[in-house]
């Protein structure tokens, strides 16, 4: 049987980046996927291969969204098993340029929508007796963010977040752990890439050489997903290519 066989995950930021990669490891591993992105992207078109997908269209720091997925999760996919927080924003600027509305609109994403999509779909984990929980935090949870003031505090949250998570939840056989990629290209890592120097320091900081590709990332959240992870929790996972340690 297939890793995930039987298995219903819900996963956030899904039509592109590390959100899509993941969502494809999780079908393809035969778990049913709830794949949430914003309205105005394309998520209702990336899965129309996959019968096993469900798309949701839907901001995820709308104050209807919490409720709104774990209804989705539980009509749809018939209860929830493993919740993937991928969804996220990176803005850069220091202290000194983060404005209050760029600090509330990526605490927002990152942070809070975590907390109120965590907390709506417990009921629904709880009765899986073997819920996942699964959120994405990054290199910069261990690290200041170089000209990323907001974004780094935001991971920082995640790490503690979910650390609080599987004090609280590991009662009901929940598992909360977090991801922490380094220098992955995606839509959202490309503006940054851009910069000649600012790759090239990240490809010679990471031991391995090179940059990361969504589905080094997917391969993680996969083991992270699946029975045999049972005993891991409160862990933040690495996937830099070791780029922390040097
Ligand atoms: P991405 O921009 O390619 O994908 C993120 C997806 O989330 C997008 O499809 C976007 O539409 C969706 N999204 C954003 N705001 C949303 C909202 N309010 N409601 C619903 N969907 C929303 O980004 P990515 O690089 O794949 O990042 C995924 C996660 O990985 C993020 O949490 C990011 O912080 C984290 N991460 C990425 C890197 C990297 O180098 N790419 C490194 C460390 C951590």
């Amino acid at each position: 049987a297939a890793a995930l066989d039987g298995k219903r995950a819900v996963v956030t930021g899904t039509a592109s980046g590390i959100g899509e990669a993941i969502a494809r490891a999780f079908l393809s591993a035969g778990a049913r996927v709830l794949a949430v992105d914003l309205p105005q992207s394309n998520v209702g078109d990336v899965y129309a291969d996959h019968a096993g997908a469900v798309p949701m269209a839907q901001d995820i720091t709308e104050a209807a969204a919490p409720d709104a997925i774990a209804a989705r999760a539980s009509e749809a996919l018939g209860g929830l098993d493993i919740l993937v927080n991928n969804a996220g924003i990176a803005h850069g600027g220091s202290i000194e340029t983060t404005t209050d509305a760029l600090w509330d609109r990526v605490m927002g994403v990152n942070v809070t929508a975590m907390f109120k999509i965590t907390r709506a779909a417990l009921p629904l984990l709880k009765e899986s007796g073997a819920g996942r929980i699964i959120n994405l935090g990054s290199i910069m949870s261990d690290m200041g963010g170089p000209e990323l003031f907001v974004y780094g505090t935001s991971k920082h949250a995640v790490a503690g977040m979910t650390k609080s998570m599987a004090v609280d939840l590991g009662r009901y056989g929940i598992t909360a752990n977090y991801l922490q990629p380094g220098a992955v290209v995606t839509a959202l890592s490309a503006p940054f890439f851009e910069d000649e120097a600012f790759r090239t320091y990240w490809v010679e900081k990471a031991p391995v050489g090179r940059l990361g590709v969504p589905t080094d990332v997917a391969a993680a959240a996969l083991f992270l997903a699946g029975d045999d992870a049972g005993f891991i929790s409160g862990v933040g996972l690495n996937v830099d290519g070791g780029a922390i340690v040097k």
